[in-house]
């Protein structure tokens, strides 16, 4: 491994462990999802050879294409969902990903409903919320959350482990972080899937579990 194409993890990793020191929480609280999309296996094996095993892409078929071979040669390897999933692709997605951020829909509940028990796996759910209200963006609105949620659990059985958002990028991010962990701890949740290359630090202040970092680790897409 040449240390050089590794620096960008081993600088988040640094920062993780200052953040968490400073919120007074366990390094191991925190799971660090490198976002890969976009990067072939050449940018991607350095960053498994550094040891990092847990990734996130945003394309089903792209993850598809890239990730079973790198998968096999490096066991343990979690793959995580983070971008938007169309209904049709729930089965293809649940068969691949170890867990899916992006949950935002009854129609797609519907599907994973049914996916799921078929695929035998278990695969981690999280609700993604809108928390700017951006009409662009995916995610249920703050104020359908605790509905949405419930509906997740009653009418399509889906185990839901957490809330992930993506605060609007001309805004500061801390508000959002803190309404996501608020709408979480009321609906018994307890993950946190927020934090991106920018302000990941911010997001463990405020109780990220899970942070997506592309960028800092990969450089720019
Ligand atoms: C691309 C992406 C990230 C990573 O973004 P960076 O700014 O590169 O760290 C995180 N979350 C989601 C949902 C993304 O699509």
């Amino acid at each position: 491994m040449n240390p050089v194409e590794t620096h960008g993890l081993a600088a988040v990793e640094q920062e993780i462990v200052r953040a968490c020191k400073e919120a007074r929480r366990e390094r191991a609280s925190v799971t660090l999802i490198a976002v890969s999309k976009t990067f072939e296996a050449e940018a991607i094996l350095p960053v498994l050879a550094a040891g990092q095993r847990v990734f996130g892409e945003n394309r089903v078929q792209e993850a598809k294409a890239k990730w079973p071979a790198l998968r096999d040669a490096h066991p343990g390897t979690e793959l995580h969902l983070i971008g938007p999933l169309q209904s049709n692709k729930a089965k293809e997605a649940v068969a691949l990903f170890d867990a899916i951020h992006s949950v935002d829909r009854e129609s797609l509940c519907e599907a994973l409903g049914k996916a799921l028990p078929a695929c035998g796996r278990a695969v981690e759910l999280f609700v993604q919320i809108n928390t700017g209200e951006e009409p662009q963006k995916a995610g249920v609105a703050p104020q359908d959350a605790d509905a949405f949620i419930a509906a997740c659990r009653e009418r399509y059985g889906l185990p839901i482990a957490g809330l992930m958002c993506i605060p609007p990028v001309d805004e500061a991010p801390a508000p959002h972080f803190a309404l996501t962990a608020k709408i979480a701890k009321r609906n018994g949740l307890p993950k946190l899937s927020m934090g991106m290359s920018a302000d990941f630090a911010t997001a463990i202040e405020f109780g990220a579990t899970h942070v997506r970092v592309g960028s800092a680790i990969f450089g720019h897409r």
